[in-house]
């Protein structure tokens, strides 16, 4: 993550209008016009905020967009050339943050993307549950951006523990959650899913140990 806003825009003299106002409102921009190059630079450099014009040559915003929402959280901000258009991208729910119409004042443009960032800046607050993102209807867990690529079952207790961080549940508690059906599992069960999950947390990120356990009590979830 850098402090750069990505301009994925086709037509150089907006990239040029809006790169003007966004340095005069101190944010560095880097821009790009072909479609198919917006992900593998979303991949190797994430920057801070990405301006994402719908029609593009190469590559649609829309495709864009879904793409990088399967890998990160990071704040997009589509560009329509036609007020119609938003909301049908409203109704994709595509995960963006904000929507603006052109053609716009780029000024108004500074404005959003002061917003967004600020709003992000909060939701990620860097000693919050912060980096972890929940995405209950899809059962994906991303941390740092990047998916963890869990089980349901661990993606469920995931779920569940952080949904009251610092807070102690035991095994059966746990299995109650998991199991609701009250199917007969082992109490190892549970302790084997933690370790996976535990896995795949310090797989993307070390230094990160989310799921703490308490000897004789269970399980806790502190940052
Ligand atoms: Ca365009």
């Amino acid at each position: 993550m850098n402090d750069t806003i990505l301009i994925v825009e086709d037509e150089p003299k907006l990239v040029r209008l809006l790169s003007n106002y966004l340095r005069q409102a101190g944010y560095d921009s880097e821009s790009i016009e072909n479609g198919l190059n917006v992900v593998p630079r979303v991949r190797t450099r994430m920057p801070a905020l990405i301006l994402l014009d719908l029609m593009l040559p190469g590559r649609n915003g829309v495709d864009i967009c879904k793409d990088i929402r399967s890998f990160s959280t990071v704040p997009i901000i589509m560009v329509s050339a036609r007020i119609e258009e938003i909301d049908r991208l409203l109704g994709l729910e595509l995960g963006a943050d904000d929507y603006i119409c052109k053609p716009f004042s780029p000024r108004e443009v500074v404005a959003r993307v002061k917003a967004v960032l600020r709003r992000s800046a909060t939701q990620h607050h860097p000693e919050a549950i912060s980096v972890l993102h929940l995405d209950e209807d899809r059962f994906q867990a991303t941390l740092h951006g990047i998916d963890l690529e869990l089980t349901v079952v661990e993606f469920k207790l995931l779920s569940f523990l952080s949904s009251n961080q610092g807070r102690i549940y035991g095994r059966s508690k746990l299995m109650d959650h998991i199991y609701p059906d009250q199917r007969i599992v082992s109490d190892r069960t549970i302790d084997s899913h933690i370790k996976n999950l535990r896995k795949k947390i310090s797989g993307v990120s070390p230094e990160t140990e989310l799921i703490h356990s308490v000897y004789g009590a269970g399980y806790k979830y502190d940052t």
